[in-house]
């Protein structure tokens, strides 16, 4: 080990032991909904203390969570003061003296890391100035208004004007992939749940409109995905640079950037979420969602022409070019999907025919849903459908595989120190939002049984993220008392401002150590959990993503609002 190295490390370790290892949730609790915080120390007995005043509101015994966590090889214990519904500012004293970041318990306390969540989509925009009106401090001019030209893998030459869309992550290009499980999440947030995301105040060019600004944000990316498609109904896969973008503002790369060729699983997203747009924009503009069906029936038609997967193996980056190609060799959960949300949104029989006949091909529900796979995206939409011919016991089959893979989600929770939902092997690229998408398969379960501990454990991942974790770190920029101040995105690091945009949230910890400062500060004996560093330099642990922001959407915006319930389940 060489000497930097190990200054790395030791100030790694420092830093935690700064923190007094007692984790909490830094953006605080919901008087109602159940209160936990961790502890890795020797102690007995915990103080819940009012930070002002040094009154005791809550005392209570620690328990065992998990002993010899596999995940960060620490044993963890746990303080339960659930019943101290009391609003204030407090912070939690062991009695041996170690004490936590102060907290607050107020019905109000995730009201920040939602606003901040969803617009930083509005700092994701592309092809427009971002004023200071809107912006802040954060405001820059028009990025890529030179977007693309086409690449020779289309089989086509030319400029096609393809402007706008959302940055996809920490770097500048725009994935079709990606955008479809992104802006599906944002519409499934507010097709269930619309009295929890109809806010129409974050401070957005369209905000006061009469439209929710989660649908004005989300239009901003349906009106590029327009221009990606082509008249045959093919959807471009990408639009990107030949290579990543150095670490400057959006308004000064002037790289040539392409359009790249057609693929079926970017063509069967794009089906999906034009027709989950169609029947939520229809109260709010017909004409635009006429639009959104068209284009997603014209998609529709292509995946029919095209029956098996289009590239042949999937997508791959052609010689020359080296930007991200979220790599799919499977398409058959995106036709799925597409073909559910086209039943949902016309009610034909043509798309109730092929769901009901594959719906079921492998398994119905056997993974959590992420860019590569959408079949939970489908199952959901079948299980909740509005439509009246939908069969009993196709709903009955997908109810029970939901609910029971809820189920071996609560037994993951349960064998982790900090409840969360992913073993040891599975601390990958981007597995906060791995957590984040359970916790919403887990708020379906609850919403579809009553089953409360589905809802605790959803709330349990929450917490994980944003600061009970070994860590000690609010994983989403501008929350909390120790939030990631150094993300991989680009206009963070290139501005002049001292903190980052808000809003963003880390990919989290990654055991595969698949970046340079990862693998100089961690090896594989690391505990899983602990392979993060808060760091500019290391994507592949603290890069952002507009697909992992979607799910923060979801399920802080889904408790933002518990707070104003009267919440009537046994907790
Ligand atoms: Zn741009």
């Amino acid at each position: 080990m060489n000497t930097l190295k190990s200054f790395l490390i030791l100030n790694l370790f420092s830093f935690q032991i700064f923190a007094a290892n007692v984790f909490i949730n830094q953006a605080g609790y919901l008087p109602n909904l159940p209160k936990y915080f961790y502890y890795s120390g020797q102690a007995d007995s915990f103080y819940i203390i009012e930070k002002s005043t040094g009154t005791i509101y809550y005392s209570g015994t620690l328990v065992l969570s998990v002993k010899n966590d596999p995940a960060t090889a620490l044993t963890l214990y746990k303080g339960d003061f659930s019943d101290l519904e009391r609003e204030g500012i407090y912070f939690v004293k062991l009695d041996n003296g170690d004490s936590s970041f102060s907290f607050e318990i107020s019905s109000d306390v995730f009201r920040s890391a939602m606003e901040k969540s969803l617009k930083e989509f509005y700092y994701q925009r592309c092809g427009i100035a971002l004023t200071p009106e809107y912006a802040g401090e954060y405001n820059h001019p028009a990025c890529h208004l030179s977007d693309a030209v086409l690449h020779s893998s289309t089989g086509e030459s030319g400029f096609i004007e393809n402007t706008g869309g959302w940055h996809d992550a920490g770097d500048y290009g725009k994935y079709v992939i990606n955008a479809g499980i992104t802006v599906g999440t944002l519409l499934m947030a507010y097709e269930y749940f619309p009295e929890k995301f109809d806010s129409d105040n974050l401070n957005i060019p369209e905000s006061g409109n009469g439209i929710p600004d989660i649908l004005d944000e989300v239009r901003f990316e349906l009106e590029w995905l327009f221009k990606m498609q082509r008249a045959d109904g093919g959807v471009y896969f990408k639009l990107t640079g030949k290579f990543f973008e150095p670490f400057i503002m959006p308004q000064e790369d002037k790289e040539e950037r392409y359009i790249y060729q057609v693929s079926s699983p970017g063509t069967g997203n794009f089906a999906a979420i034009m027709a989950r747009a169609s029947r939520i924009f229809s109260i709010y503009d017909s004409s635009f969602a006429k639009t959104c069906l068209e284009a997603s029936i014209l998609a529709w038609k292509f995946l029919s022409e095209h029956p098996h997967i289009f590239p042949q193996g999937g997508f791959r980056n052609p010689i020359g070019t080296n930007t991200g190609y979220y790599y799919d060799y499977d398409d058959s959960d995106e036709r799925l999907w597409a073909a559910v949300e086209l039943f949902e949104s016309t009610a034909k029989t043509e798309f109730h025919n092929y769901f009901i006949d594959h719906y079921n091909d492998a398994a119905i529900l056997d993974s959590t849903m992420w860019w590569r796979n959408v079949k939970a995206l489908a199952q959901i939409t079948y299980l909740f459908s509005k439509q009246s011919s939908v069969l009993q016991e196709v709903t009955d089959n997908i109810s029970i595989s939901l609910l029971d893979y809820c189920n071996s989600l609560k037994e993951r929770s349960n064998r982790n120190g900090f409840g969360i939902t992913i073993n040891p092997g599975e601390y990958v690229w981007g597995c906060n939002s791995e957590v984040l998408n359970n916790a919403i398969l887990l708020i379906f379960g609850f919403e579809r049984s009553g089953n409360s501990d589905f809802y605790n454990k959803a709330l349990t991942q929450l917490n994980y993220i944003l600061g009970a974790n070994a860590l000690n770190k609010c994983f989403v920029t501008g929350v909390g008392s120790e939030p990631v101040m150094n993300p991989h995105h680009r206009p963070s690091g290139a501005d002049k401002v001292a903190d980052p945009v808000p809003g963003i949230i880390a990919g989290g910890p990654n055991q595969n150590l698949q970046d340079a400062l990862l693998d100089s500060l961690f090896n594989n004996s690391t505990p899983p959990a602990l392979c993060y560093v808060d760091h500019v330099n290391s994507y592949a642990s603290n890069e952002n993503a507009i697909n992992w922001n979607a799910a923060l959407v979801f399920v802080v915006g889904y408790f933002n609002s518990e707070g104003k319930m009267n919440f009537e389940n046994d907790k």
